[in-house]
């Protein structure tokens, strides 16, 4: 397998680090990591310095023409990017193929058309005798890092707003996924003038952790671990960097004794256990009012006991495997911590599927308590707790009592009560009825620890761009 990495339009090999990537189906080797070197990324930041200065020069419209050939690129060799996905993250075919290659396509023709209608105008005469204008201009070098679970999607949503914005940019896949990114890097070479996108590879701790301190990286974007984005905010003080942070969440679901108990059933089959529960904005704190709790369980948990796992050759499509043996590890001592206390069971589930593939079973843990840590932290796999609660007020207050505040839903009949739970939820998203939707005009990011800075929509553009004032004096 082909694994050069991109520096200013060439393609070079990295060193290879002390790791191998899996397949997370079997548990087989894939390749061995490859790294950038210290020197190679320098080379990274140069190249994206030296493209700066006329990239950043180019027309909206010409930076649209470069992200609509990126979108025919992607979508003219879907079933390749969708394979590669597959292979590297474990992902069903189907779900790589028809949910994930769309929407990023749709990413790059989004952006494409957003470019071209960034608010900046003049605005008028705010001291006598001097015009104002206002200017969108790009912040410079931009290090984008992405996680492991949806790698080419992360990997839209970084590149589209911070090139459209007329940025250039040092892109760090995830160690455990860099393998669509690679088959980009490609295209990227083919379709943009050279520089303009540089992807390296490497672990957080040395190749990300270069980039981040890099004095001529104006902007760090990341999408990770809490931990990881406090570390970023620490090295980006050093030289006051832009940060742009898409961190963790523990999504609180708000089920009123009114809601249409099937579909919610359904929702959160469906978005609880997606990915295998490896999102972030994934269902996965539920909390049900003492009229439907006892239903909800029953159903839920025979409904999630049919998930059928994703097989090794594809003939079976339904949930993945974990990213990786240590993913799943986490996982299984998540459930027997929360086994270990007599108020609480595993309704379905519990336990690690056999096999040499890194499965979970589709778990739900009944009796939840919100002092518990399976309520409290961010588990990243199919796993789902329930906690009763007995009004409107103590739902609110509990779904609101976490560090991440990124996504959450409301489900019930009653609009006014739907209106009224969606307005006190602190949460970058609230969804009523409905869970995890999310389109390329929706802006996706976080409230307090789960970062902040948004994905997706017009919004992305505005964190990619700075406001500038040019005042001029009439004479
Ligand atoms: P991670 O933080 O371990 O790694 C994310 C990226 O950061 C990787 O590319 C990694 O190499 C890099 N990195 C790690 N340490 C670094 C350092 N010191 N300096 C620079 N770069 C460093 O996260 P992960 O395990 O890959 O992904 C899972 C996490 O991502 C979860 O917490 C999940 O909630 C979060 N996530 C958030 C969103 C969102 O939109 N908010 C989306 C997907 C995943």
């Amino acid at each position: 397998m082909d694994t050069q990495m991109l520096i200013g339009g060439a393609f070079e090999t990295g060193t290879e680090a002390e790791e191998t990537i899996l397949n997370p189906r079997n548990g087989e080797a894939i390749l061995a990591l490859p790294e950038a070197s210290l020197d190679q990324v320098e080379r990274a930041v140069a190249a994206a310095e030296k493209a700066f200065a006329t990239w950043s020069r180019t027309t909206p419209a010409e930076r649209a023409g470069y992200l609509l050939k990126i979108a025919d690129r992607i979508e003219a060799e879907a079933d390749g990017f969708a394979t590669l996905e597959a292979l590297n993250c474990g992902k069903p075919i189907n779900a790589a193929r028809n949910d994930e290659i769309p929407a990023i396509v749709d990413c790059y023709r989004f952006f494409a058309g957003a470019v071209r209608c960034v608010p900046a105008s003049a605005a008028g005469e705010y001291l006598a005798g001097h015009t104002s204008m206002i200017r969108r201009d790009p912040i410079g070098i931009v290090a984008s890092i992405a996680p492991w679970n949806y790698p080419l999607m992360m990997m839209a949503w970084k590149l589209a707003p911070a090139i459209g914005g007329g940025n250039t940019v040092i892109f760090k896949p995830s160690e455990q996924t860099p393998l669509t990114a690679l088959k980009l890097a490609k295209i990227l070479a083919e379709e943009l003038p050279e520089g303009v996108v540089n992807v390296i590879l490497g672990r957080g701790e040395s190749v990300g952790n270069a980039l981040i301190n890099h004095p001529k990286v104006n902007m760090i974007s990341i999408t990770g671990d809490v931990a990881t984005g406090k570390k970023i905010m620490q090295a980006a003080s050093r030289t006051v960097k832009r940060t742009h942070l898409e961190l963790g969440g523990k999504a609180p679901v708000i089920v009123h004794d009114d809601a249409d108990l099937e579909a919610v059933v359904a929702g959160l089959k469906a978005f609880g256990y997606y990915n295998a529960g490896q999102d972030c904005t994934a269902a996965c704190r539920i909390y049900a009012g003492a009229g439907i709790y006892d239903r909800l369980v029953a159903d839920l948990s025979s409904a999630v006991s049919s998930i059928v796992f994703a097989n090794e050759d594809d003939t079976v499509n339904e949930m993945p495997p974990l990213i990786s043996l240590r993913q799943r590890d986490r996982v299984a001592s998540f459930v027997e911590r929360a086994l270990e206390q007599s108020h609480m069971e595993a309704t379905a589930g519990g336990k690690t599927h056999g096999g040499n593939g890194f499965y979970y079973q589709p778990t739900v843990i009944a009796g939840a308590l919100q002092s518990d840590e399976i309520v409290r932290r961010e588990v990243f796999g199919p796993v789902v707790s329930v906690t009763r609660f007995t009004d409107e007020e103590e739902a609110v207050t509990w779904a609101n009592d976490s560090d991440y505040g990124l996504a959450s839903s409301v489900w019930t009949k009653d609009v006014s009560r739907a209106m009224k739970t969606a307005a006190s939820l602190r949460y970058g998203c609230t969804w009523v009825n409905t869970h995890f939707m999310l389109v390329n005009e929706m802006p996706h990011g976080g409230m307090k620890q789960s970062g902040y800075g948004k994905d997706m929509s017009h919004y992305a553009l505005e964190d990619y761009t700075a406001i500038r004032h040019v005042m001029i004096a009439h004479g």
